[in-house]
């Protein structure tokens, strides 16, 4: 029989991160875990089929040689491994690890503390310097009474007697045996008698953390900087989450920012753009003098080469796109009306020669009357 595609039978794109392959593997490994379904033989094979897909796409070696060569690729590897019970509760433990410590059947459950997120608002000036900034997050911490077990000073947790320490208890629903968290302890397979009064007993305590998060140079918005076990502290001796400062990018007065490239609209005259002259053009790195040369017509954008962004991730100094717009003079006195008719009747003796748009779009917009008459 052909090998079904590994992708296809974790149901995850082949662009997929590691993060949703585990996910799609853990949500079919629970559906086709033997012990579930101990009646149906088709839910074993299918839970090595997913086993063995899991196994070669979770390797980023392996998945690469796979994406490349297909099934040939990583033939001798898991492909020709059968289903043992050893080799199930190491993929149990790889999988399951996270939620049950662990992982081992049987032992006692151990949860990872919550992971947090904070957005951080910068300006575009902040963002592209890099800063240190001191934020403050309300989270959980470990009960500094009772060092996180929930017993009072003196006193110890007591082995949970609904499940014997175990942390699971099996329960019978129709045909199926299923093993679940013990309702009596939650997992942890310990009761405590003489609660912690500091904590009640849960062995963490809400605490606003003050954090220093060291904000790289070049920065961008939507970009998230991880800080290490700074979530929320986990229950039952697990470790902490992690913390993620999501930064968010205010909009700038100036500059609109695409990756390392910047863009702005200048200002010019209508005398600047017919005879040509310098501007001044604000920079991140102060003022700059751009020539405008003379006849420059309004849109037309001139790039400043190296004057954008370094961004964080390759270094790569990004330019600055200066669009010139040519303004119309407003509120005129008669003297200059009468200059400005003045002007229009000289160059309209020149003819399409002065305005070589209109000229053009006056042609253009002829042939589209005759066409339609
Ligand atoms: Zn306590
Ligand atoms: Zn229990």
């Amino acid at each position: 029989m052909a090998k079904r595609d590994y992708y296809e039978i974790l149901g995850v794109n082949r662009d997929a991160s590691a993060d949703e392959i585990k996910k799609s593997y853990r949500r079919l490994a629970m559906k086709f875990h033997p012990d579930r379904n101990t009646d149906d033989a088709n839910a074993e094979e299918k839970f090595k089929e997913a086993k063995e897909a899991y196994e070669v796409l979770k390797d980023t070696d392996k998945r690469a040689a796979y994406d490349r060569f297909g099934h040939e690729g990583v033939r001798g590897g898991p492909a020709g491994g059968g289903f043992s019970s050893e080799g199930f509760s190491d993929i149990f433990g790889d999988v399951f690890g996270d939620i049950f410590g662990g992982g081992r059947r049987g032992a006692s459950q151990v949860f990872r503390g919550a992971d947090l997120g904070y957005e951080l608002k910068l300006d575009l000036e902040r963002a592209v310097r890099g800063e240190s900034v001191t934020i403050d997050i309300p989270t959980q911490v470990a009960c500094d009474k009772c060092g996180g077990s929930g017993a009072e000073k003196g006193s110890d947790p007591v082995k949970c007697t609904t499940c014997g320490g175990v942390g699971q208890v099996r329960m019978q629903q129709g045909f199926f045996s299923i093993q679940q968290t013990c309702p009596a302890c939650k997992g942890a397979g310990t009761t405590i008698e003489d609660p912690c009064k500091s904590c009640s007993g849960r062995g963490r305590k809400s605490k606003t953390k003050t954090l220093n998060v060291k904000v790289p140079a070049g920065v961008d918005d939507g970009d998230r900087i991880r800080l290490s076990g700074e979530g929320e502290a986990g229950r039952n001796g697990g470790p902490p989450g992690d913390l993620y400062v999501e930064i968010r990018i205010e909009p700038h007065k100036i500059f609109e920012r695409a990756g390392a490239d910047l863009s702005c609209e200048v200002p010019i005259s209508i005398a600047t753009a017919t005879l040509g002259g310098e501007v001044e053009l604000p920079t991140l790195d102060g003022t700059v003098s751009l020539k405008v040369p003379s006849g420059t017509q309004s849109g037309k954008i001139f790039r400043l080469r190296g004057k954008g962004v370094t961004t964080v991730r390759d270094h790569r100094k990004g330019d600055l796109f200066a669009r010139v717009v040519v303004e119309t003079p407003v509120n005129l006195t008669s003297e200059q009306e009468a200059l400005l008719r003045k002007f229009e009747e000289s160059v309209s003796v020149g003819g399409d020669r002065h305005n070589p748009r209109a000229g053009g779009w006056l042609e253009t917009v002829k042939r589209f009357f005759e066409k339609i008459s």
